[in-house]
């Protein structure tokens, strides 16, 4: 029962979020990441923004879009959701 150290709050798991969003992290690594999106603003944003996305990209993604595509497409979502200013 190691790693279940404090996650750093100074770097943003963008990776493991992606993976977070997509419902690939296991139950111990969710916790961990809601942990971190509770206290980071930011990632805060991110998942917000991809639970306010339109049900057609989920489901295309299901429909076997390459990931890599999917998941470029998400993150362009995500950016032009994301405020300016
Ligand atoms: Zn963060």
């Amino acid at each position: 029962m190691a790693g279940m150290g404090d996650m750093t709050d100074e770097s943003c798991p963008s990776a493991r979020l992606d993976a977070y969003l997509e419902g690939r992290l296991g139950p111990a690594e969710r916790a961990q990441l809601e942990t971190h999106v509770v206290a980071c603003p930011l990632c805060a944003q991110t998942v917000r923004g991809y639970r306010r996305l339109p049900g057609l990209l989920r489901r295309a993604t299901n429909a076997g879009i390459p990931f890599e595509v999917a998941d470029r497409l998400q993150r362009l979502l995500a950016i032009a959701q994301w405020p300016l200013s």
